[in-house]
């Protein structure tokens, strides 16, 4: 099942030259959605979905971010292989296999119980190799800081404090920021121990960050 196929990589190819047209430069991650298998994250049937440039459920009412928005967050964490990246919402598992191109130091936590199983048989099945975690990720991953970057992948009320002191020196946090309806793309950099810089991006839609540091369950 989910053979990868010549047709499936002919799709990825048409889907990566629309990411460019859309803006996409970075290389290594236009190369790292042209390795990913995305058909591989969806239930059978739906696999006619995965190279459309569009977000889909995934169950428990949660969605695999759009191929777009992917693509741009990894391109603003920039991550290199010898990164250690945290990842807040595993969900499917997609975007934590397209960091896995780009660097083997990949942690990636979810909150609900149910895709925390499934996308960890699913990782071991695809043979993709992170550390899974099932937790609430608004507070990051203390045991295991610090860290080069932290992505999160669904909306933030405000910047949890936590995730920023989990930051290594010189590392940065990419996160949606904003209300229910809409965030901002942000990236902080922390420039010393005491010292964060912050860059604004174009606007996304995003689930919900669940959590103490996140919107109230
Ligand atoms: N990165 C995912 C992928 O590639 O499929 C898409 C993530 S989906 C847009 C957001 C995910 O964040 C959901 O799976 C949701 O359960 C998870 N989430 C929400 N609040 C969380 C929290 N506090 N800690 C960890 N995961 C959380």
């Amino acid at each position: 099942m989910h053979a990868d196929t010549y047709r499936h990589r002919g799709q990825r190819r048409t889907l990566v030259e629309e990411l460019r047209r859309k803006g996409i430069r970075h290389e290594r991650v236009l190369a790292a959605v042209l390795a990913v298998p995305r058909h591989a994250f969806f239930e059978a049937g739906f696999e006619a979905h995965a190279y459309q440039d569009k977000a889909f459920p995934i169950g428990e009412g949660q969605t695999i971010s759009q191929p777009y928005t992917v693509a741009y967050q990894t391109a603003l964490l920039d991550p290199s292989p010898e990164h250690r990246v945290l990842e807040i919402g595993t969900g499917s598992g997609y975007q934590c296999c397209v960091l896995l191109e780009l660097t083997p130091h990949v942690f990636s936590i979810e909150y609900q119980p149910v895709l925390f199983e499934r996308t960890g048989r699913r990782l071991a099945h695809l043979h993709r190799q992170a550390h899974l975690f099932c937790g609430d990720g608004s507070v990051g991953l203390p045991q295991h800081a610090p860290f080069d970057r932290i992505l999160v992948t669904a909306g933030a009320p405000t910047l949890p404090r936590p995730l920023l002191r989990q930051l290594r020196v010189g590392g940065c946090l990419v996160i949606p920021v904003g209300d229910a309806q809409v965030q901002r793309m942000v990236r902080v950099t922390r420039v010393s121990e005491e010292e964060f810089t912050r860059e604004e991006f174009e606007e996304f839609r995003f689930v919900p960050l669940l959590g103490q540091a996140g919107w109230a369950s």
